[in-house]
């Protein structure tokens, strides 16, 4: 059985004074539960403010990392310093880089070679993927999630795979309040599972996680992770909030 993976991505918010209150709240909240892994992913800059105050019991992530090791790359963090510095994941692929916001974005080739570089320093990953609206109304959604893991299962071992989650994100649901229901994120996450059995391998089909992230919040959570094939959260909004420890009660 798949211990659930709830994951929090604070984007490029927060200051000193906020994420200080934030993570007071935090370690005051109530206990994790035994069948729960939880991780946050702090802005870069914020992360050794999280190592340092952070309950021991919650994970930090960086949100994306360098393609290159360390040298003369200005501007970018290496896998090796994020290790080094005690994070434990990284977010990579969320549909916001792939987008760009108005640079070139990233696309799968790109980070699956991200994550072979990541899992190579030691790092775990969320691999981010997910369908557009257009898509999901065309019909494409297993194509585009297929096409998106496809280069990654080209480069990565198969034991590779057991530090890895995948974190299904359909990008109409991020920060929009329309959540997929937990019928449709089951059929996609279900799609997903079997691609990785045809595609990977039925053992490691079965180990993975598979989160789902789209306005996950307290309300809907726990419905969600009902769903035999939906394996915890990656959580926005509600995560910058108390509200990520009533996501976190919902674990089953
Ligand atoms: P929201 O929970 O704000 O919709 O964001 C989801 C997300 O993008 C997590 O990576």
């Amino acid at each position: 059985t798949r211990t659930y993976l709830i994951g929090g991505n604070w984007k490029c918010n927060g200051t000193i004074a906020s994420l200080e209150q934030l993570v007071s709240d935090f370690n005051a909240a109530g206990p994790i539960p035994a069948n729960a892994e939880v991780v946050i992913g702090a802005p870069a800059i914020h992360i050794p403010l999280c190592l340092m105050t952070l309950r021991k019991d919650i994970a930090i992530a960086a949100q994306n990392c360098s393609l290159t090791g360390m040298g003369a790359y200005t501007g970018e963090v290496a896998a090796s310093q994020l290790k080094d510095m005690g994070v434990t994941w990284v977010i990579l692929g969320h549909s916001e880089r792939r987008e760009g916001f108005g640079m070139a974005g990233e696309d799968s080739e790109l980070v699956a070679k991200k994550t072979k570089a990541a899992l190579a320093e030691g790092l775990k990953v969320m691999l981010c993927i997910g369908e557009k609206k257009e898509e999901r109304e065309a019909g494409t959604t297993m194509d585009v999630c297929a096409s998106q893991l496809k280069p990654v299962a080209e480069i990565l071992n198969k034991e590779d795979w057991a530090n890895v989650s995948i974190a299904y994100e359909p990008v109409w649901a991020i920060g929009t309040g329309l959540t997929a229901t937990p019928e449709m994120a089951q059929e996609t996450h279900a799609n997903i599972r079997q691609w990785m059995s045809d595609n990977v391998s039925p053992d490691v089909a079965s180990a993975i996680r598979i989160q789902y992230g789209g306005s996950m919040n307290g309300g809907n959570a726990a419905g969600l992770m009902a769903q035999p094939d939906i394996d915890g959260g990656l959580i926005g909004g509600s995560s910058l909030k108390m509200d990520f420890f009533e996501c976190i009660k919902g674990v089953p």
